[in-house]
């Protein structure tokens, strides 16, 4: 795997790995369980420039590439899924638009506190009657005088109630088709008339906060619309095929842990008098957890090296995202699976990996989105 990488990348990979053993994982259990966000390890890491990786460093950030994100996503999620959410959540969907249809202004009042770690973001595009459907967006924004006013509610939004600055969705009208025209708005956690209501108590990822925003009257001014009046369809679409990365990159990240646990389990349970990993049955389920494993972090590599030389990454951002999280869903499982009755309880670490990576198939557009995406693209038909 190290020939693969540049050297920069590896010694980025060596330390995130280090710190994330070091200083983070004799936390993970307690927050984990007190569903607790991690404020102090997600203060040091932005003090580690971690938080804005592959933003240019006159926006704030590292100024390294989608593959340096990409390897630091994944170490962080070998460790701590909740950490990786967070990181991605922020990077891809808090940063990245503002990378991506900011201003020079907007840049140097939200990015840069958000990409060098200050600020924390989050993104919210997500309602409960628009999921996969993001068109059905019903969050309204209209103009009054100098400013906007948001009206409605997002659901399921990572970092709700931490971040500073949200970077959210709304309805501004109906284009010449009668589609809903979105636009994107810079939303400061302090805004008169937003509030985060109710935190979802979730399956996984217990110490990342997902919640609700809520525009009541929210008044922003009229330069924290973000890019173009309706031009706001077009770049969440664009942050998604990015955000996949990192999402698959996590995936992977979670996918590894399950195969570092089990095969030191396996070489030493003893059931029959053997090791369960002289077992075939149990030898194999861990050659298809490393073969799917690499084939999944070959594939999100890829998707974000593509990024990287500017090329279209859309396809192998979405190949990568589907194929990563499912492939993390059957090594998570397999991995209990290999641990038996133990792997079923809280003593060992593989069921949290289990119940983490499920949301991989999920957000940021479910595998069944992915594969509309990817067959879209492949058959070149309109109406899939
Ligand atoms: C922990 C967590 C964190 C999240 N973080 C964020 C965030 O930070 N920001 C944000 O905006 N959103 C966030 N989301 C929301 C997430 O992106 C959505 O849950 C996801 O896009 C699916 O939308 P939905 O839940 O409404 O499901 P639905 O769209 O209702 O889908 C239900 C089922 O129908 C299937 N389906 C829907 N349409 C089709 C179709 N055309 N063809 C085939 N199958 C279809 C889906 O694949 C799925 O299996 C988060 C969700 C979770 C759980």
């Amino acid at each position: 795997m190290d020939l693969d990488l540049p050297a920069e990348h590896v010694l980025l990979r060596d330390t995130v790995r280090a710190f994330m053993l070091t200083e983070v994982a004799p936390v993970i259990e307690v927050h984990e369980r007190e569903r607790r966000f991690p404020t102090d390890i997600v203060r040091r890491i932005g003090e580690l420039g971690w938080l804005g990786i592959p933003i240019p460093e006159d926006e704030g950030g590292a100024g390294l590439d989608t593959l340096a994100y990409a390897v630091a996503v994944e170490e962080i999620g070998r460790v701590w899924g909740s950490l990786g959410l967070i990181v991605a959540a922020h990077t891809s969907l808090g940063c990245g638009p503002l990378h991506l249809a900011g201003t020079h202004e907007q840049q140097q009042a939200y990015l840069v506190p958000m990409a060098s770690g200050r600020v924390l973001g989050a993104y919210g595009l997500t309602e409960s009657g628009a999921g996969s459907d993001a068109g059905g967006t019903r969050t309204t924004a209209r103009r009054d005088g100098t400013d906007w006013i948001l009206d409605g509610a997002k659901r399921f939004i990572t970092n709700a109630g931490q971040a500073g600055t949200y970077i959210v969705t709304a309805k501004t009208g109906e284009t010449a088709k009668g589609a809903a025209e979105i636009s994107a708005f810079i939303v400061p956690a302090e805004t008169p008339g937003f509030s985060v209501g109710r935190l979802e108590d979730k399956l996984g990822l217990h110490a990342s906060a997902t919640g609700e925003l809520r525009f009541e009257g929210a008044r922003v001014p009229a330069e924290n619309l973000l890019g173009a009046q309706g031009a706001g369809f077009r770049t969440f679409l664009k942050i998604l095929d990015g955000g996949r990365i990192s999402i698959g990159a996590l995936a992977v990240g979670l996918a590894q842990a399950a195969l570092d646990a089990a095969i030191p389990y396996a070489r030493t349970r003893e059931q029959f008098g053997r090791p369960i990993g002289s077992f075939q049955g149990v030898a194999f389920m861990i050659a298809d957890m490393s073969t799917e494993i690499e084939a999944a972090r070959q594939l999100v590599w890829r998707s974000a090296w593509l990024k990287d030389q500017g090329r279209d990454f859309g396809l192998a951002a979405a190949q990568a995202k589907l194929f990563a999280s499912e492939v993390s869903s059957r090594a998570t499982n397999a991995a209990i699976q290999i641990h038996g009755g133990y792997g079923y309880v809280t003593d060992y670490p593989v069921e949290r990996f289990m119940r983490d990576a499920k949301l991989t198939e999920i957000g940021e557009g479910t595998s069944e989105i992915q594969r509309l995406v990817i067959a879209r693209r492949v058959l070149d038909l309109r109406v899939i």
